[in-house]
């Protein structure tokens, strides 16, 4: 698998001193990896070298890397037209994938689609909707939320406090409270004997306080935090969430951003808690790697003037051609795969746990999968340095992974994963973690094995 010695090789050194001159300086980089191409589950850099990808880009690769059927079906897009704006002019592939999408999205009742370029306008587009429907203007949203980096939907994002830095004043009329993170309860209480005292401090001190709930238009809410950490709610939350918005006409917008499209064993996360939103924003998985978001809402609520929202390339042909075939493939198997795959990894993942001090907390649904990597077994957070270190390592051992939250890694790979290429993952990533532990860098996954999965 490794081709060099040393990572990055001679090419990819080549090409990150370009990039380091022009492109923009906010990019974070989290390791040298300069890709040349990908199959499946599978990544090769500049220079030869293979890994083994259990990022799918950050959680959007579903299909994998250049499926055959997506090519294909691209390919053939491509040749008969790229582009007729689908604000202003009509074409097959954007009223089929809409009717997909109402199709899927969770509630028998009908649906109306918007579509766009990218998770931060779907995040827009759904807050814009929430203000012209109800005519409010506040917004609940959550500490630990990522929703995107335009002004309106950073306002809602509050993960880190350097992708608000310098930008403020933003929105207006945007009140944060703690997400049901149990591990690390602000209340200092347990569930379920804390009968969810974060979601009654949005009722019982914001809306008495300083917020009036006639005026809030919308809670935005990720069904699984995910920049934040990949947190779990507990049973229950979600629904007692949507009983306090509906008790005041709020709207209850879950971000499916990172957690849908089959990711967690169902086509949307919410599903697992049995809870209908009025509005579902989805991007990333939706289109195996080609740019497309969209805001799908209840009918009656998507009924805004001609004008009052649209753009220029959402609902392009090529991106909606990719989304009706991801579709297809992950109905016709990789949503059950993602449910069964991940199973296998959470449970290997929790051995792994009992045996590693420096792991702990591993959670998660189908292949959204989180775990804290801590200094010590009593630790109750995980450690950024520590956590930044097994990451690396893992890069030179051939597994790419992703950190999320304060001292969290997660597993996010293409829902085509097999069990064998799980069961190496979890090699390199267990041998990594000792390597970490013992403050050593020696293991590196056995090429043989490699070699008979590709
Ligand atoms: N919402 C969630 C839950 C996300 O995870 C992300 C991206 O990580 C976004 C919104 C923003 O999506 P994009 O980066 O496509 O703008």
């Amino acid at each position: 698998m490794r081709k060099t010695k040393t990572l990055p090789g001679p090419r990819a050194r080549k090409l990150i001193r370009k990039d380091d001159l022009v492109l923009s300086k906010s990019y974070t980089r989290v390791y040298p990896l300069v890709v040349e191409r990908g199959k499946g589950v599978w990544l090769w850099d500049v220079d030869g070298n293979r890994f083994l990808d259990f990022n799918a880009g950050i959680a959007v690769c579903a299909t994998g890397h250049s499926h055959p059927r997506v090519v294909a079906a691209l390919q053939k897009q491509v040749a008969r037209f790229l582009h007729m704006s689908g604000t202003d002019f009509y074409y097959g592939q954007e009223i089929l994938l809409a009717e997909k999408l109402a199709g899927i999205a969770p509630g028998r009742s009908a649906k109306r689609v918007f579509l766009c370029n990218s998770g931060t306008e779907a995040v827009e587009a759904a807050l814009k909707l929430a203000r012209y429907h109800t005519r409010r203007s506040q917004v609940i949203a959550f500490y630990g939320a990522f929703h995107g980096r335009t002004m309106g939907a950073l306002s809602l994002t509050a993960s880190k406090a350097v992708q608000r830095r310098h930008f403020t004043p933003l929105l207006p009329g945007v009140t944060h409270v703690p997400y049901a993170d149990c591990r690390h309860c602000c209340y200092n209480l347990t569930y379920p004997a804390c009968d969810f005292a974060c979601v009654n401090f949005i009722e019982e001190v914001v809306f008495k306080k300083s917020v009036p709930p006639d005026d809030v238009a919308a809670i935005f809410v990720e069904p699984i935090q995910g920049e934040g950490g990949y947190i779990v709610p507990p049973e229950g939350y979600h629904n007692r969430l949507k009983k306090l918005a509906e008790k005041y006409g709020i709207l209850f917008v879950a971000d499916e951003i990172q957690s849908g499209m089959g990711r967690t064993g169902r086509m949307f996360a919410i599903e697992h808690w049995g809870v209908v939103p009025d509005v579902i924003t989805v991007a990333k998985g939706i289109a195996s790697g080609m740019p497309l978001g969209a805001a799908v809402s209840r009918a009656p609520l998507m009924q805004w003037e001609p004008g009052a929202h649209g753009n220029t390339f959402g609902g392009n042909p090529v991106s909606c051609t990719a989304a009706l075939e991801t579709i297809s493939l992950l109905e016709g198997g990789l949503v059950r795969n993602a449910e069964r795959v991940g199973n296998f990894l959470i449970e290997s993942l929790r051995e792994i746990e009992a045996r590693h001090h420096s792991l702990a907390a591993v959670r998660g649904k189908g292949l959204m999968i989180g775990m804290d990597i801590v200094a010590h077994p009593r630790a109750k957070r995980g450690s950024s340095a520590l956590r930044n270190k097994l990451v690396e390592i893992c890069f030179e051992n051939g597994l790419l992974i992703l950190p999320c939250g304060d001292g969290a890694v997660r597993f996010a790979p293409p829902l085509v994963v097999t069990k064998k290429e799980a069961e190496l993952a979890l090699e390199i990533f267990e041998g990594s973690l000792s390597e970490m532990e013992k403050g050593k860098h020696r293991f590196l996954a056995k090429p043989s094995r490699m070699e008979t999965l590709i």
